[in-house]
């Protein structure tokens, strides 16, 4: 049997709690295809990707993964669930720690 614990409070779930909450975060670079203008289709795009590929070069594969695309998986107990649902992207903390920047 798998052994389930929440990831904010390390509370068993599913022995303690009857109720798993599953929080899923996908992170990733949105390209809008409606920004592309018949001028950019035009440019000449060579100086950019060789920009790209020298800003590239120094990063590792996982890096370059994270600058694309990113996916989170969390267990949340029914308590843990609420307080998450209540601030997602964990501001009031941010506001609230002088040392972590939202940047
Ligand atoms: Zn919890």
């Amino acid at each position: 049997m798998i052994h389930y614990s929440c990831d904010m409070c390390g509370k068993g779930l599913l022995v303690d709690e009857e109720v798993r909450y599953i929080v899923k975060i996908e992170v990733y670079a949105a390209y809008d295809p409606m920004e592309l203008t018949e001028e950019d289709l035009e440019e000449d795009h060579l100086n950019d990707i060789e920009k790209i590929y020298q800003q590239t070069e120094n990063m590792s594969e996982e890096e370059l993964q994270d600058d694309v695309y990113k996916c989170f998986r969390f267990d949340l107990c029914m308590t843990c669930q609420k307080q998450y649902l209540h601030d997602p992207l964990f501001r009031n903390v941010f506001r609230r720690s002088p040392n972590i920047s939202p940047n």
